[in-house]
């Protein structure tokens, strides 16, 4: 209990691991917000150093999969297909929740967490 509210104090007085980004202020207008910065009118505040271990968007190695099925198996949200045919899988990333799980227990290293973050795209992936 003791320890619990010393790191609640120490938090206390912490800086914050986050920025306010893009902006300062949340923009009505991403457009508008865009032309401010052309014009020097506003300053885009870039993302903070991004930590090691961080857990991103998940890129797939389709060469080195063997077909397992381990990471459809371990995935809570459901995001691999199985393509029987190829045997491999299809990752659906609007479904992930970056746990990671499917990364740890791929025996071949086809899955990996990147840094990627920025997920937003007029792509349906
Ligand atoms: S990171 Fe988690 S949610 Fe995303 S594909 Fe892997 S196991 Fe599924
Ligand atoms: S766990 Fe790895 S090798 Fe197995 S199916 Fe998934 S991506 Fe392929």
């Amino acid at each position: 209990m003791f320890e619990m509210a010393k790191e609640l104090l120490k938090q206390l007085f912490r800086k914050p691991f986050t920025n306010r980004f893009p902006s300062k202020h949340v923009p009505k207008s991403t457009t508008k917000l865009l032309k401010n910065v052309k014009e020097g009118m506003a300053k885009v505040n870039r993302p903070v150093p991004i930590p090691e271990g961080f857990r991103g968007k998940i890129a797939y190695d389709k060469e080195k999969c063997i077909g397992c099925k381990l990471c459809i198996k371990v995935c809570p949200a459901n995001c691999y297909d199985f393509l029987e045919k190829e045997r491999k899988v299809k990752y659906h990333l609007s479904r992930c929740t970056f746990c990671a799980q499917c990364v740890d227990v791929c025996p071949v290293n086809a899955l990996t967490s990147t840094k990627e973050f920025l997920l937003s795209d007029y792509k349906t992936h």
